[in-house]
Order: C-alpha cells, then structure tokens, then sequence
C-alpha cells in the first residue's frame, strides 16, 4: 500500500511516496506549470514511474501547497503550515522551530513539545524575504548563478545594507552600489541579510521566541550562506534539513496514511 503526498508550491511543485510504514520510497519536483492540475498529474506520475509503481497502488493521496485546490486527483488537502509541521516534526523530531522560505512566501512555525503547532507567522503577499527576492536581486540583477550564491555570501567580509523592503526599491539601491564599484559578494550578502532580517522580525511579531532546534527548509535552504547569516543574527544553532524542499510532501503524505488509518479505524 502506498499513501502520496503532492506540494504544489508557487514556484516548484513536488510529491513524496510512503508505505504503509512511513518509508520514503521517492520525493521528485519539477518547476510548477501554469496549469497547477497537469502539474500535479506531471509530479506524481513521475513519483510512480520513479519506483514503477501503478497508480492503483496508491491507496490516498493528499495535496497541499499553493496550488492544492486546483489538484482534482486528491482525496484532500490541508495547508502547508501543517503539511510542513507534520513533514518536519516527522524527518527532524524534537524541532521547535521552522523557517521555511519558499519561492513566493516564508513562514516561520513554532511546534510544541509534542509536535503541534503553537503559532506561526506568514508572508504571502510580499516578495521581499522570499526566494523570488533572491531571484530577481541576485540571479536577473547580478548575473549570479543560484549554485553560485551561497560561496559569494560566505566570501563576503563587510555586507552591504539594503533598508528598502520593497523589491523594487531594493534593485534601485543595488544599482546605485553596483555603480559606486561595492564587490558583488557583498551586495549578495546583503541582500542575504536582509531577507534574514525580515523574517525574524515577522516571527518575532507573531512572538515565535525561535527557541531550538531550529529548522531551516524551503528551497532557499539549499543556500548554505543564508543558514550562516541566520545563525549570526539569532545567535543560534540553524540546521539546513536534508532535502528541505520535500518537507510539505511528505507531511501530506503522512497525512494520506492517517486518513487510511482513519478510515479503517486503526
Ligand atoms: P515553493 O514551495 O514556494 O514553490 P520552494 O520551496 O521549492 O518554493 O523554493 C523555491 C525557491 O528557492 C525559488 O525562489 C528559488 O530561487 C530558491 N532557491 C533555490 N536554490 C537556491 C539557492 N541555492 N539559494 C537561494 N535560493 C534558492
């Protein structure tokens, strides 16, 4: 028996296969398509073929993610907070919190001590502290490639300031250092603490004390320098998770086991 987890995220989209056992057999992504529903057909056909498995195997299947609404395969689906709470709390137990940045939102989830979420604090309507951010700043503004970015921020001795917290305003300043001749590595370090900065305070806001474990995930964990930056400004030890960006498939995935479980009444 096999129970599917599928993240259909803003920027790529995801899934994660679990037996009847909690054992990952796959997690696969793909960039997300402007159809969020063959999206998720894509990602989870791929997951199959992955480990020749048959859809019939596939006993539940639960979405989340931005685009979990417009996935009709699903049997359910349930937000990402908790999809990466369970994903997380499941891979990394014991965490107490998650920064999970993303392609368009970061969130940062406070778990209890036996796993729950106590509050969390979310920005979705800005891209100012997520990856897009980092895209346009350093990837289309800078020429950096993403595989590049993190050796640049770790290079860097003096970061430069970025106060905007628009994006916009934010590449008005970068051009304005690129033309005063500041070394890039310190303009993609700054643009690094920056987005770090911005989502402390927003946890802070939601009064998240950022008490450890801490977890890092999202796809700009893959960002070895951001980790580095985040555990200067908390003063704390911040852990990249393994694979960050399959921590909401495999919570829903996890959720499409006790739904089973649910059903059987075991
Ligand atoms: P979502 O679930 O919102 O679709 P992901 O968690 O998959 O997003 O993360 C995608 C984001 O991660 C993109 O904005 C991408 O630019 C960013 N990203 C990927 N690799 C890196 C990297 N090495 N450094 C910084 N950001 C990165």
């Amino acid at each position: 028996m096999l129970f599917a987890g599928v993240d259909i995220g803003s920027t790529t989209t995801k899934c994660a296969i679990i037996d009847e056992n909690k054992k990952k057999l796959v997690f696969v992504k793909m960039d997300t398509e402007f159809d969020r529903n063959a999206s998720g057909e894509k990602i989870f056909q791929k997951a199959l073929d992955t480990i020749q498995a048959s859809e019939k195997d596939v006993t539940c299947i639960v979405a989340t993610g931005y685009g979990r609404k417009s996935f009709r395969r699903t049997d359910l689906d349930i937000p990402e907070i908790i999809a990466h709470a369970v994903g997380t709390e499941f891979l990394m137990p014991g965490t107490k919190t998650i920064i999970d940045i993303g392609g368009q939102d970061s969130k940062v989830i406070q778990l209890d001590e036996t796993g729950n979420i106590n509050r969390f604090e979310m920005n979705d309507k800005c891209a100012a502290g997520t990856g897009r951010f980092f895209e346009v700043l350093t990837h289309r503004l800078l020429g950096i490639d993403m595989s590049e970015l993190s050796d640049l921020i770790k290079k860097s001795k003096e970061p430069c300031t970025i106060s905007s917290m628009c994006t916009i305003f934010a590449e008005s300043e970068i051009i304005s250092y690129l033309s005063q001749g500041i070394p890039i590595a310190d303009i993609a370090a700054g643009t690094g603490v920056s987005i770090a900065r911005r989502i402390i305070a927003m946890g802070r806001t939601g009064r998240v004390d950022f008490a450890e474990p801490i977890v890092f995930s999202g796809g700009v964990a893959q960002n070895e320098g951001i980790t580095q930056l985040f555990e200067e400004l908390l003063a704390k030890k911040v852990t990249a998770i393994d694979s960050p960006q399959s921590t909401a498939a495999v919570g829903a995935a996890l959720r499409a086991l006790k739904q089973y479980n649910k059903r059987v009444g075991s």
